[in-house]
This record gives C-alpha cells, sequence and structure tokens, in this order.
C-alpha cells in the first residue's frame, strides 16, 4: 500500500506541475485514492494556491466526501472524484482541469481526436459530459460515470477536462497530452484541413510503447523543472513536444 505521505506529496507536486503549466489556477482539483482504506486525497479547493500546495494541506475524505480531519471540505466538485474512485478500479488518480485549449473542445461542436503519436492513448476517444452544470452532487457524478465509461478522460460541455489514470504519474503524462494535442488541433486548422490519428493507428502505436514508460519519464523531467521553478505563475511554462 502506497503511504498517505507518499501519496500526499506525490499529489501536492502533481499539482504544482498543473500550475507550473499554467493547466491549473483558481479552479480545478486533482485527488489520488488509497483504495486499501477507502481514502481519497484532494486538493482544496477554489482559491487556493496551487503552484505551492504542501503535502500537509491535501483534504483527506472518505467516499461520501466527508473530510476525515479538519473542518475544511473538500471541493464542491468532490464527486467527480468520489464517483471515479468508487467505481474504477484504474482511477486511482484523477484530475478535473480547465486547461486552456482543450476546454475549447468542450464548447466548440467538434469530436476531440488525436492528431500526434502521443494522442494516440486516447484511441477510444474523449467523450463529452452533455449538461452545462457543475459536478456538485452524487446524480451528477453518476451521469458522469456513464459518460465516461472505461475511457481515460472526458469532456465537460462549456466547462473542462476531466482525466483519469492509474497513478498521478499518468494523469498528469495524460492531461498534458490532450491539452497539447487539442492545441496543435487548432493550430493545424490555422493551416488547412486537419489529419487525425485513426483508431487503429493509435493503437497500433500504443502496443510499441507503454504509457507507464512515457508518464514515468515525463514525470521525472516535470519534477525536476518544478524543483527549480521560481514559482511565478507562467514562467515555469514548458512545451512536453516542445
Ligand atoms: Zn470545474
Amino acid at each position: 500500500m502506497t503511504s498517505e505521505q507518499d501519496l500526499r506529496s506525490q499529489l501536492a507536486l502533481c499539482t504544482r506541475i498543473f500550475a507550473m503549466q499554467g493547466m491549473i489556477g483558481v479552479f480545478g482539483h486533482v485527488s489520488v485514492f488509497q483504495p486499501e482504506t477507502k481514502t481519497v486525497f484532494i486538493t482544496p479547493g477554489m482559491g487556493s494556491d496551487k503552484g505551492s500546495l504542501k503535502p500537509e494541506e491535501m483534504i483527506a475524505t472518505d467516499l461520501t466526501g466527508k473530510p476525515l480531519a479538519g473542518t475544511e471540505g473538500p471541493p464542491v466538485e468532490w464527486p467527480i472524484h468520489t464517483a471515479l474512485h468508487g467505481a474504477r478500479a484504474d482511477a486511482l488518480a484523477v484530475a478535473h482541469l480547465h486547461t486552456p485549449h482543450a476546454t475549447l473542445f468542450a464548447i466548440a461542436k467538434r469530436k476531440f481526436q488525436p492528431v500526434t503519436l502521443q494522442g494516440a492513448i486516447f484511441a477510444e476517444g474523449v467523450p463529452l459530459y452533455p449538461e452545462a452544470q457543475l459536478i456538485t452532487n452524487l446524480k451528477r457524478g453518476d451521469a458522469l460515470l456513464k459518460v465516461i465509461g472505461d475511457k481515460r478522460a472526458a469532456l465537460l460541455r462549456g466547462h473542462g477536462i476531466v482525466v483519469v489514470g492509474q497513478n498521478l504519474q499518468e494523469v498528469l503524462y495524460s492531461a498534458l497530452v490532450l491539452e497539447d494535442d487539442a492545441k496543435k488541433t487548432l493550430q493545424a486548422a490555422a493551416l488547412g484541413e486537419v489529419g487525425t490519428i485513426s483508431t487503429e493507428e493509435c493503437k497500433e502505436f500504443g502496443a510499441e510503447i507503454a504509457i507507464e514508460r512515457r508518464a514515468g519519464r515525463a514525470w521525472t523531467y516535470f519534477r525536476s523543472l518544478e524543483a527549480r521553478w521560481d514559482r511565478q505563475p507562467s514562467t515555469g511554462r514548458s512545451e512536453l513536444f516542445p
């Protein structure tokens, strides 16, 4: 079992990297689940400074969103996290973000499709949660669960994204790739028709290179950048595939 201290440290680091990359700010939250104790660790809510989060600031709750200690509750959209952690054995980490480019696919009437080889991790597609509402209760959490199914990510209409992974490394990598592919789609569209990578091509590429390896390398790389980041918004930002 991964210790509470390790989960708290990894969660704080993952969120600081998202902040360094300009992918989380006033809003947005990230969580990690300890299945053996059914404990959810989640970042503090609205307004907290995500770029300087410390392990002890993470909020521990049960699967009903009830804090296990202290008086501070989880962010209001906690059901996104508890629904996924409770239902999917492969959803041990979850990020809800409003990243600048991927969120455009939750606004434009255009389906997300991978346009780069690394986008192959989204071979199964990124479904859209169709309601224009925050996911603040169990009913909406269940509805999100139905939409996302066994997929790696979902778009929330007019709102943001949800990314799921076996661990925080996978969530960090997947969110970086989703954001990068969304940005490249937008940029390539200015040049003309956008060519996408087909599901078959994605699967073939995915079979060649496991996500664990890529996610692990990206984690090590961004952890190193974060360690020497000056904590000023937008100065740490570095492309995943520059
Ligand atoms: Zn939100």
